[in-house]
């Protein structure tokens, strides 16, 4: 692929939704590239000498690049399970222009600003996308938070249950207090892994064959989230009732058990978020066949009556928006061979496919391509404190761009998987959606037609997101 020297970049576009309020009659967007800003939409632009005009066809339509909040990148440390290059270049086919890394299962975890230095460090000359990262709240480490914020993680992870990772230890609900404490005056967000031990949460499953996917749910009922959800949920109440507000959000829902509790604390204005995953979206208990661990992940996919409870959760705004939760790991760790439930790492590596998995089902239940951008690019933004610049096409944003044909399909070939560890539960799945080009502040980061030997930018063109 060739960098273009020329100044300026129009894309002409006969479709178009800038945002979910704007689907537009043809438009164009001009791009300076010098500083990566969109600076005039309309739909007759002065052209400036030293501009390159891209043309789209009249099946390809422009849309915001997507904002995918919840991808495990591993580096340093785990590198083997996944790293910035292999991770951001499926990101940028996939059409997300912005990925925001999680603070664990790279060594060292993201929980202290010189921890933050090592992952940036090694970030450096490897990413495709822009890339924000979360920190992390752990035991003990409440008087680095400032710190962190002050450098530009956009706001915490916790885990209230067991992380699967040594170096990431849970918190009880007295260090989620400290956490919450260091973040009363910030705008930030604390993210909870939403699944917490009670008395008679936990099935005994040892009678059951741990090939099976039964033996898994029956592992992790709905009873770990709801419990999980309460205590997030009366937290979030006591700090805003006493006027000190803490924003908290919740990630990776997966049980419709606690969609009552969380309809009623929005109703109540609490400043509490959800996200759920693809797979929640998409697939159902009932059918995953004995031995595919690859659909194992934590909280895990339930069956499909919840599964159609979470999308009317979704369409009525109870659930905010939808992130990959791509969290690989090397076949070994799979146990692909043994096929044991048990023993497997908990993951699912999707962060290519998610515009895909989305479109595909929504489609089906009537979503709209405006509803698509609400939910991938628009809120992810906001709650990443990214609005600024990511999340919608307007002037004064980054050019971040997705150019893809919503009315072509295409089945899942592991030659076509970028992200390090070729083990997906989608592969062999047919989507809707092909991804054409995408576009990080005004520069190619992929394009699927280059002549070139590669469909990825030469020189990895992505920033570390600290403002
Ligand atoms: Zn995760």
């Amino acid at each position: 692929m060739t960098t273009t020297q020329q100044q300026y970049l129009l894309v002409k576009a006969e479709k178009a939704i800038l945002s979910p309020q704007h689907a537009t009659a043809p438009t164009q967007v001009l791009i300076d590239q010098t500083t990566g800003k969109i600076i005039q939409i309309g739909q007759a632009i002065d052209i400036p000498k030293d501009t390159q005009i891209l043309t789209l066809d009249n099946d390809q339509l422009l849309m915001p690049g997507l904002v995918d909040a919840h991808v495990h990148l591993n580096e340093p440390g785990r590198t083997e399970w996944e790293g910035f290059e292999t991770g951001t270049k499926a990101a940028a086919a996939g059409g997300i222009t912005t990925v925001i890394d999680m603070p664990l299962n790279a060594i060292p975890p993201t929980t202290t600003p010189d921890n933050l230095d090592i992952k940036l460090n090694a970030a450096k000359g490897q990413l495709h996308v822009d890339v924000g990262f979360w920190g992390g709240v752990i035991p003990d480490n409440s008087q680095h938070l400032p710190a962190l914020l002050d450098r530009g993680v956009r706001g915490f992870k916790c885990f209230l249950i067991e992380s699967g990772v040594d170096e990431f230890p849970c918190v009880n609900e007295e260090q989620v207090r400290l956490a919450m404490d260091q973040m009363i005056h910030s705008d930030k967000v604390l993210l909870f892994h939403a699944e917490m031990d009670c008395d008679h949460c936990s099935n005994n499953t040892k009678e059951l064959d741990p090939r099976t996917y039964n033996s898994f749910l029956q592992s992790r009922p709905q009873q770990l989230e709801t419990t999980a959800i309460d205590m997030i949920i009366r937290l979030t109440r006591e700090y805003y009732e006493k006027g000190t507000p803490v924003n908290t959000h919740i990630v990776h829902l997966s049980a419709a058990d606690a969609l009552p509790a969380i309809r009623q604390a929005k109703k109540d204005h609490l400043p509490l978020t959800v996200e759920t995953c693809f797979h929640y979206l998409n697939f159902a208990s009932e059918t995953i066949q004995d031995g595919a661990t690859h659909f194992k992940c934590c909280p895990p996919i339930r069956e499909a009556n919840n599964r159609e409870a979470l999308w009317t959760a979704l369409l009525d705004g109870t659930i905010d928006y939808v992130v990959s939760d791509h969290s690989p790991c090397t076949a070994q760790l799979k146990r692909l061979d043994t096929g044991d439930f048990g023993q497997a790492w908990g993951g699912i590596a999707s962060v290519q496919f998610g515009l895909h998995i989305l479109w595909t089902e929504g489609r089906r239940r009537g979503v709209t391509l405006q509803q698509l951008i609400h939910w991938l690019s628009k809120v992810p933004a906001e709650r990443t404190q990214l609005h600024h610049r990511k999340g919608e096409i307007k002037v004064g944003n980054d050019a971040d761009l997705v150019i893809w044909r919503p009315e072509a399909s295409w089945k899942v070939d592991v030659k076509d998987i970028h992200f390090k560890n070729k083990l997906s539960p989608y592969v062999g799945t047919t989507f809707y959606g092909v991804v054409d080009q995408t576009i990080v502040r005004g520069q190619t980061v992929f394009d699927r037609s280059s002549s070139s030997s590669s469909s990825f930018a030469s020189v990895p063109l992505g920033q570390t997101l600290l403002e």
